[in-house]
């Protein structure tokens, strides 16, 4: 823990402690945009299904108003971003969006989190925009078990991965959000299914940042106890933290006998998480979010939208992304008893 009286100082800007090898210089180079709060589907940790608190249309950044924010975090050091939701893909003009962030000056990576849905549609203008990875999230292979856990239908995201192999995508991680009991019972499925297919899985342990019933200790399944049970049957081979396939705190393996990429995002039971923290979120109505566990918010809207000049804006930008890091908590409050304010929809996964 930071000393009282430093914790609002940017890990980067403060000294490292004498003899602790425990936090770590971080450096925040990562940027996930929420670009709508709005989903085609009612995941069981995500979204109640009778939600319908929409931000409307005229608060949500526009386009443009993204790329102004994308900017600003690329004097700032930021070089990778993520663009997701809500479901990204069901916004209108995402596709060229994401093309013109590709194209931004300083964009190094920009990858894309989905639930997949409309891959089946759009996969092939998103490669062609220039879009090398994405992230799927897939949490059951069963039918009946993917409907009771989104509320959705599996078959047009597994049309979505089997087209994205085709165009060749660089990149395609599959995300399994644990539940104990839910989708225990798929583990070894979607093991099976990611190797066959070669693209990598990770599993996400349950985090308390949505307003859903299911969100208590009974439905938590922690990643240690899904890795002994596949390292039984297979040597799990650890990568280098750090360096690809992933540059958060997710800790990755290679199966050795089926080469499978593995990661674990233990955000709960990972002592060290926060240690490797990279990333800053922007909620789609235009909120820096330093840290997914804590309620501090930085709002760039009212910049943006002041009506003053150009310049004066990059600079009331650059201003509030300097707050953003100074301010970025050395660790989540998830074992802290946690009470989440909004929807994680809201927040942007
Ligand atoms: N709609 C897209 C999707 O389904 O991937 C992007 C947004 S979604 C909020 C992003 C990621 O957050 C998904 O992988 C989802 O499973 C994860 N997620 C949402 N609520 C969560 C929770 N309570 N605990 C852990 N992961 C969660």
């Amino acid at each position: 823990m930071a000393s009282p009286g430093s914790s609002h100082l940017h890990p980067a800007l403060r000294p490292l402690p004498a003899a602790s090898a425990s936090v770590v210089p971080r450096q925040v180079d990562y940027l996930r945009l929420s670009v709508t709060d709005r989903c085609n589907e009612r995941c069981l940790y995500c979204l109640p299904e009778s939600y319908a608190a929409w931000t409307d249309k005229a608060e949500l950044l526009s386009w443009d108003e993204f790329l102004t924010v994308v900017r600003a975090a690329v004097r700032r050091g930021f070089r990778h971003f993520r663009v997701t939701g809500g479901e990204p893909l069901i916004r209108e003009g995402v596709v060229e969006f994401i093309g013109r962030l590709v194209a931004t000056p300083g964009v190094e990576t920009v990858q894309l989190t989905t639930n997949g849905t409309r891959l089946p549609q759009l996969a092939p203008a998103l490669r062609k925009a220039g879009l090398e990875r994405i992230n799927i999230s897939l949490d059951a292979l069963d039918p009946e078990a993917y409907r009771h856990i989104t509320r959705g239908e599996v078959a047009p995201v597994l049309e979505g991965i089997a087209l994205c192999r085709q165009l060749g995508f660089p990149s395609i991680k599959l995300n399994t959000v644990l539940m104990r009991g839910k989708n225990e019972g798929e583990i070894d499925n979607l093991v099976a299914f990611a190797a066959a297919n070669d693209v990598a899985l990770r599993f996400i342990e349950l985090m308390p940042v949505s307003l859903t019933e299911m969100l208590d200790e009974s439905n938590f399944l922690p990643v240690g106890e899904v890795f002994r049970r596949l390292a039984e049957r297979d040597e799990l081979v650890p990568l280098e933290v750090g360096k690809p396939p992933g540059h958060g705190p997710a800790k990755y393996y290679r199966m050795k006998k089926t080469g499978l990429t593995l990661g674990f995002i233990g955000a709960l039971t990972d002592l060290h998480f926060c240690d490797h923290c990279n990333k800053v979120r922007l909620t789609s109505d235009g909120k820096l979010r330093p840290c997914l566990g804590n309620h501090l918010e930085i709002d760039l809207r009212a910049a943006l939208r002041s009506g003053a000049p150009e310049a004066d804006i990059a600079a009331a930008l650059d201003r509030l992304f300097l707050q953003t890091l100074a301010d970025k908590p050395l660790e989540h409050l998830f074992r802290n008893n946690y009470q989440p304010s909004r929807v994680m929809t809201a927040i942007g996964g």
